[in-house]
């Protein structure tokens, strides 16, 4: 199976996801973890240049998307295949959120382009962290290095989360929306109270 975890920067899904990893483990999945920007040796050069060199937006978007068709072609279609359950930190709807919402690209852009590189290769369940930005900014400052995109201003977050928003409401069934403004315990419970409901033992 795969799933996404999704959010803003700042929201805790990096460690969020160390759990849920324990949990599939816990039941006998081969579990395998990547993440975008990234996940492949091509894909992790291009999120390097992403993150470092000023660019426009569509050049971004289509940066972004050269990443991932590498990294569904040579790594999610084949965890998928050999059956293991593949948690990926980030995927498509980080697309529609940053590069759609923040910087403003449409989804008559955005819709074709995913549809042709994903070609139904497509999460079961994403859980999108969710928090106002300006909680997620406090969480940031001082944790490590901002890159050129956890620079943007507030302003660029409220379009990202009202995007993943966006997204959700169109995807209900597979985007689940956990909030993320708890302590970790209890964000971590929330997490897996999803995980229970839609894995049942
Ligand atoms: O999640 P992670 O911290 O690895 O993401 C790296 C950076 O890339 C973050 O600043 C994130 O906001 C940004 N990003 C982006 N567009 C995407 C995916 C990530 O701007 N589609």
């Amino acid at each position: 199976r795969f799933i996404s975890f999704e959010g803003i920067d700042g929201a805790g899904k990096s460690t969020h996801i160390q759990a849920v990893a324990d949990w599939f483990r816990a039941r006998g999945d081969d579990v395998q973890l990547s993440r975008e920007p990234g996940g492949t040796p091509l894909a992790e050069t291009l999120r390097d240049i992403v993150l470092k060199q000023p660019m426009g937006s569509l050049t971004e978007l289509l940066l972004m998307f050269a990443g991932r068709r590498d990294h569904v072609e040579t790594v999610i279609r084949p965890a998928l295949a050999a059956g293991r359950t593949l948690l990926c930190d980030r995927f498509t709807d980080a697309s529609f959120a940053y590069q759609g919402g923040g910087r403003g690209l449409p989804l008559t852009v955005l819709e074709p382009l995913a549809d042709w590189v994903q070609e139904g290769t497509e999460p079961e369940l994403t859980l999108w962290f969710d928090l106002p930005p300006a909680q997620a900014a406090a969480r940031r400052a001082g944790a490590r290095e901002a890159d050129r995109i956890e620079q943007q201003d507030l302003d660029f977050f409220e379009r990202v989360r009202a995007a993943y928003a966006a997204r959700a409401a169109k995807a209900p069934r597979r985007i689940v929306r956990v909030d993320a403004s708890g302590t970790v315990e209890q964000v971590g419970r929330a997490v897996l109270a999803v995980l229970s409901e839609r894995y049942p033992p």
